[in-house]
């Protein structure tokens, strides 16, 4: 499949992984909009969070877990934000679902 995150998890596209388990993978993002700034992504192909339904959700709920955990390790539990773009117009560029959690800076409210 030609899904660049696919490759990711497979180790056919290097990453700078932060967390691995069986069910996600999560990675610092190759251009990041903050000084932390990763990814964290199921290991199924899911397209976005518009394919997520009742056999599939139970990662999203274990993709939240991970994010605790590790904003906790990377010492940015104070202050984060985790977003999830969805389709063209909400600025989805890779079509495996993933959810970004930013943070180090202070993050304008409502985004652009
Ligand atoms: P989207 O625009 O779909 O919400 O987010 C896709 C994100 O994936 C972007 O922030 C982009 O920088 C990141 N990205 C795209 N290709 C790669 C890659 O090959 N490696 C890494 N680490 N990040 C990538
Ligand atoms: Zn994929």
């Amino acid at each position: 499949m030609d899904c660049i995150f696919c490759k990711i998890i497979a180790g056919e596209i290097p990453s700078n992984k932060i967390y691995e388990d069986e069910l996600v993978y999560a990675f610092h993002d190759i251009d990041p909009k903050a000084p932390v700034h990763f990814l964290v992504i199921p290991k199924e192909h899911i397209r976005s969070v518009l394919e997520i339904n009742g056999t599939n959700s139970a990662v999203v709920a274990h993709i939240y877990e991970v994010i605790a955990k590790l904003v906790k390790e990377l010492d940015v539990k104070d202050g984060y934000r985790v977003v999830t773009n969805v389709g063209e117009d909400g600025g989805q560029t890779v079509d495996h679902m993933h959810f970004h959690v930013l943070a180090k800076r202070n993050l304008a409210w409502p985004p652009g």
